[in-house]
């Protein structure tokens, strides 16, 4: 194992030793090949520069007590990333490939994967882009697939905290027919302003409302969003939402606790009336939410008791973070044991 102060690792890169990629070129899909250099050489008129061509997926590799290595959800990734790709237009990469290259960028940076102790873990970020000579606006014929790793550290340097969030009035991250329930980088850059806005401010992200109404809550920063109340778990259900594979996950160690599970909208006027509320995915698997402020009127929402994360919403963090680590029995089959 590498020699890195893991305590430190913050969410963020982080240099490894290697990374692989693959090129789609005359119709097919080229051998995987594995490069040591941090740079891509496209060509300067590639689709994904000028048209926002490009999509990209994130997952985690954890090592357990027992040494062994877990991936989480693979295919469900290799999945999203092929529904991504359908929509603008670009070729994706078989769930064959998306994993032989996932679990072969894991391998060549295995020394980097941090141990149990340290609470971080592995990041995987494959990215498929459209590359190639092209001017006028139309989908690439040539694709580069590539995956790298970076180990993460724990997202909450302070500890499993509430957070709190500003509600955004203006700006939309995607649009109800657009862009939203894929996972490219325009949704990024269109949230990007309210984010920063928020951050600002000193807020943990901005949470969007719907694009159309203004109505209900969307996403929050670059997450979903779920509430807690009655022994429901609720969380918003549109068009516009990225189907996140950690809130798919908690769904279901919710049902298996016994909760209630509800999609559907969830109206601003509702917020007041959880007893928990929190934003989910990938990077930091559940954020807690303390309070929303709304930056038009100023009025504050708080949910739960201050700085104290509500008791539901930690069973599901321990539960789900318990099987990715393999402290708990994974009963849904969630993890690939990797053997190198
Ligand atoms: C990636 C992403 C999420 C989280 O998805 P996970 O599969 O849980 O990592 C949520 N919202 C948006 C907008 C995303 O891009």
């Amino acid at each position: 194992m590498k020699n890195i102060n893991w305590q430190d690792l913050s969410f963020g890169y982080y240099k490894t030793d290697y990374n692989v990629r693959c090129h789609y070129k005359d119709g097919k899909w080229g051998e995987l090949e594995v490069s040591d250099s941090e740079y891509l050489p496209i060509h300067m008129s590639s689709t994904c520069l000028h048209y926002g061509q490009e999509a990209f997926e994130g997952l985690k590799a954890f090592r357990g007590k027992d040494g062994k290595v877990r991936l989480f959800r693979c295919e469900e990734n290799a999945k999203r990333m092929q529904n991504t790709a359908d929509y603008i237009m670009m070729k994706a990469p078989s769930s064959e490939l998306f994993s032989e290259a996932v679990v072969k960028a894991i391998e060549l940076n295995k020394e980097y994967i941090p141990p149990y102790e340290s609470g971080a873990s592995l990041y995987i970020r494959p990215l498929l882009i459209g590359v190639g000579p092209q001017m006028g606006v139309a989908p690439s014929k040539e694709f580069l697939f590539t995956v790298f790793v970076s180990p993460v550290g724990p997202y909450f340097k302070t500890g499993f905290k509430p957070v709190k969030v500003l509600m955004e009035h203006t700006d939309d991250r995607a649009a109800p027919h657009g862009t939203g329930h894929i996972k490219v980088g325009g949704n990024y850059a269109a949230g990007m302003r309210a984010g920063e806005a928020a951050h600002h401010k000193g807020y943990a992200m901005a949470i969007f409302l719907d694009a159309k109404e203004k109505k209900y809550i969307d996403e929050c920063g670059p997450a979903n969003f779920f509430g807690i109340k009655d022994n429901t778990y609720i969380t918003p259900s549109a068009t516009t939402i990225l189907p996140s594979i950690t809130n798919a996950s908690i769904m279901e160690i919710a049902k298996d606790m016994g909760l209630k599970v509800e999609r559907r909208l969830i109206p601003i006027e509702e917020l007041a009336t959880f007893k928990e509320a929190g934003a989910c995915g990938t990077a930091a698997v559940i954020s807690p939410i303390g309070s929303v402020e709304d930056s038009t009127s100023g009025q504050v929402i708080t949910i739960g008791k201050p700085d104290q994360v509500g008791e539901l919403t930690e069973k599901l963090y321990n539960r789900l973070r318990g099987i990715q680590y393999g402290d708990c029995e994974d009963k849904f089959g969630w993890n690939e044991i990797l053997e190198f």
